[in-house]
């Protein structure tokens, strides 16, 4: 009997966790994607996307993301927000984390001679900078490709910076004195401020989406962008406004000094080729993004 059965349960200590239908589906397809991500890994199932960073002062092109990406043969595409909080949870990011620095260096080392310039941006999970290990992989892989450490540069959120313990910050100056660059990846989404991060390697400050994307509507986010912008800058760090995408926004995320922007305004993320094209398009045809528009009397 169910009643009894659950009496004894509680008896016994045990929390009990009830699953509605449609919690059961999505419990499955969670189970599913921890079950058949470390072969997705090994069969070609992921790819990589690159979304352009455009440093809006020099209206330049050099810099970009990399984007991971997942089709699965049963369950179409998988959005990383979904995926990669279910590889933390199962402890398997430093697989994906491995794959993308591999696959990204990889790259970068065919670009060399078409794009020299250009720096690539991978993001890293907070259990990768628990890794002792991990910096001197990234070097190994770095040399063995022939790629410059320049041209590679990590993106971690604050939280994964604010892990208190001394490994984290070992790691990270670990790979500052090798001349590997660190962004802080959603900043003004957690709890951090600029005065914990002056203590840090910290190269850039990527600013979240959510203050951006009514940037031209809304006089208090472009203030907070401003303000943000300024002390980072003063503190020597590079600013990047996140997911701008529209011309309107882009004059207020100027005005408020931001160096770079990264956002469908420019480009959404690309396939390599279609990246690689993107850049010598917008090398020479860089003007149309910039010229604001001016309307008729
Ligand atoms: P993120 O690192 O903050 O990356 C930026 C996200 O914003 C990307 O979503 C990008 O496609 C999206 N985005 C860029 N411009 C715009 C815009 O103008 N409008 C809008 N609405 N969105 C824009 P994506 O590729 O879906 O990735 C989501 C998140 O998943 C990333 O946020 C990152 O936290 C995580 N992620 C993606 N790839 C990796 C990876 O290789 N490793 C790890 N650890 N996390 C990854
Ligand atoms: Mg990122
Ligand atoms: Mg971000
Ligand atoms: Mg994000």
């Amino acid at each position: 009997r169910l009643d009894i059965a659950l009496n004894n349960a509680r008896a016994r200590g045990l929390s009990l966790m009830y699953y509605q239908s449609g919690q059961d589906e999505s419990h499955q397809r969670e189970l599913t994607i921890i079950r058949d991500l470390p072969l997705a890994l090994k069969s070609g199932q992921f790819s990589v996307v690159f979304q352009p960073k455009v440093d809006i002062q020099q209206q330049r092109c050099v810099a970009a993301e990399a984007l991971i990406r997942w089709q699965h043969p049963q369950l179409g595409f998988i959005s990383p927000m979904e995926f990669i909080l279910l590889a933390e949870r199962s402890g398997n990011i430093s697989m994906i984390s491995h794959w993308m620095l591999k696959a990204v260096i990889g790259q970068l080392a065919s670009w060399q001679q078409q794009h020299p310039q250009l720096a690539v941006a991978v993001n890293l999970s907070a259990a990768d900078l628990l890794d002792d290990s991990l910096p001197g992989r990234i070097l190994g892989w770095l040399a063995e490709a022939g790629v410059s450490v320049t041209a590679l540069t990590l993106e971690v959120t604050e939280s994964a910076v604010m892990q208190d313990t001394g490994k984290v910050v070992a790691n990270l100056q670990q790979l500052k004195a090798a001349g590997i660059k660190l962004a802080i990846d959603d900043f003004g989404t957690g709890q951090s401020s600029l005065a914990y991060l002056k203590n840090l390697p910290v190269h850039e400050l990527k600013i979240d989406r959510a203050f951006i994307k009514d940037i031209e509507h809304n006089t208090q986010d472009a203030l907070i962008v401003q303000a943000t912008a300024q002390l980072a800058m003063g503190l020597g760090l590079s600013v990047t406004a996140e997911g701008l995408e529209n011309q309107a926004g882009l004059s207020r995320v100027l005005a408020a000094g931001c160096q770079q922007v990264q956002g469908y305004y420019f480009a959404k993320p690309l396939a390599a080729a279609d990246f690689s094209l993107w850049l010598q398009q917008f090398a020479t045809d860089n003007q149309r993004f910039f010229t604001t528009m001016v309307l008729a009397p």
